[in-house]
């Protein structure tokens, strides 16, 4: 008998209806004599309206209120799912963070998982129930409600599994699997059958959104396997797993895009000591997380420096830079909301020379002008025109012939 955790997004649980198909779901999983822990996030849409009714009482609402009334949106679908399953038959419970001793820090909105006591769960599932637990919230110390920040009930999930020591924590969602890319933007897009945590990180801090990030960096740690697949079909989805010797072999095996970032350029800063500390501490202080960054080497004691920002914080880091450069002495501050940021991802780039040419000679071919680039050992990312992100997209595709099946993936 084993033990599987499985976790259901917002729009498998978007009506009574599916909520229902999900309990069948689930109990076919028990019924082939499984133990089922099964996480659930809010209807789909529902933590958004929680959202802006706060928004509607107040601009500043307090992080604390704000997370007792989000965090809900996963009481209701507890509930209902734990009916449904009792409704056709079998045992259910349900249980919120708190019953299911959740532990957190103290940030609310954004709260780290700390410590998962399993004795509640394991009670109930010793009583041969299906259970039922709630997705994105927490308990800190002094016994507040906590949430884990959009998207955290995939982290609920892999935590929980990974508590249990569950044998795969299954995410069950509105797509198939992982994609070599954006199947919206690009029809040749392949599900791959795995992928690296590694690679996964990458992608979803790149722009993929399948999987919340925190939630692969938990799976990593503890190795917890994830399986990503649909709530709509059988079919098998993707596997995210440790590295093994096959996914080496692959120079590339996703490309990812992001248009939510923007350019921001300081030209003709001092070159001189404490000049990025003067441009960035207030940056940081802000709430502002500062992306790409380059410097150029100096002409004559000046240098320009390029970074990015997210498109949302883009007004407000221009304020702060505009006196920030009056005070360094630096020229001008220059901005470009227009970019967009595509990357290509995988652990074959670590042993393989080649691969950045590839794609620069990719772009050129397009027409495409690069106007930053970053690396890591496992990506190259180019900054464009936001305009031409489809294309570029589509042309990386193919020029790593991403359509095509791997050997041993
Ligand atoms: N309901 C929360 C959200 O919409 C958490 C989740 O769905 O994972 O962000
Ligand atoms: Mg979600």
């Amino acid at each position: 008998m084993s033990l599987v955790v499985q976790k259901y997004g917002g729009t498998s649980v978007g009506s009574i209806e599916k909520i229902r198909d999900v309990a069948r779901r689930v109990i076919e999983t028990k019924k082939e004599g499984n133990d089922v822990v099964v996480v659930l996030s809010a209807m789909a849409g529902e933590t958004d309206r929680l959202i802006r009714l706060a928004q509607e009482m107040t601009e500043t609402p307090a992080p604390r209120e704000l997370d007792v009334l989000i965090s809900t949106g996963e009481q209701v679908s507890i509930a209902l799912f734990s009916m449904a399953v009792q409704s056709l038959g079998y045992k259910a419970t349900s249980l919120l963070g708190f019953q299911a001793t959740i532990y957190t820090d103290h940030s609310y909105g954004r709260a780290r998982i700390s410590e998962i006591d399993t004795r509640r769960i394991m009670e109930e599932i010793r009583k041969d129930k299906i259970v039922a637990v709630a997705g994105f919230q927490g308990l800190d110390e002094q016994g507040n409600i906590t949430t884990l920040g959009r998207g955290g009930s995939d982290t609920t999930a892999v935590a929980i599994a990974a508590a249990l020591k569950a044998q795969v924590c299954e995410i069950f969602t509105d797509v198939e699997g992982v994609y070599t890319t954006d199947p919206r933007v690009c029809s040749k897009a392949r599900k791959m059958k795995k992928v690296s945590y590694e690679e996964m990180l990458e992608m979803a801090s790149l722009g993929a959104k399948v999987l919340e990030i925190r939630s692969v960096e938990f799976a990593k740690k503890y190795k917890v396997p994830i399986h990503v697949r649909s709530t709509f079909t059988d079919k098998e989805g993707t596997m995210v797993l440790p590295e093994d010797k096959s996914m080496e072999k692959i120079l590339v095996s996703a490309v990812t895009y992001n248009k939510n970032e923007a350019r921001i350029t300081i030209t003709k800063v001092p070159d001189k000591p404490g000049t990025a500390v003067k441009i960035f501490t207030p940056i940081s202080e802000a709430g502002v997380v500062v992306d790409m960054i380059i410097q150029n080497t100096s002409a004559e004691g000046l240098t320009d420096l390029t970074f990015t920002v997210p498109k949302v914080d883009f007004k407000k880091t221009m304020g702060i830079l505009k006196k920030v450069a009056k005070e360094i002495k630096a020229e001008r501050v220059l901005g470009d909301e227009n970019i967009a940021k595509v990357s290509i991802i995988g652990l074959g780039m670590r042993n393989h020379a080649g691969v950045a040419t590839t794609m620069f000679s990719t772009l050129a071919r397009e027409g495409i002008n690069i106007m930053m680039i970053s690396t890591s050992e496992i990506k190259i990312s180019c900054v464009i025109d936001e305009k031409y992100t489809e294309l570029a997209v589509r042309a990386l595709h193919d020029a790593f012939h991403l359509d095509e099946e791997p050997h041993g993936r």
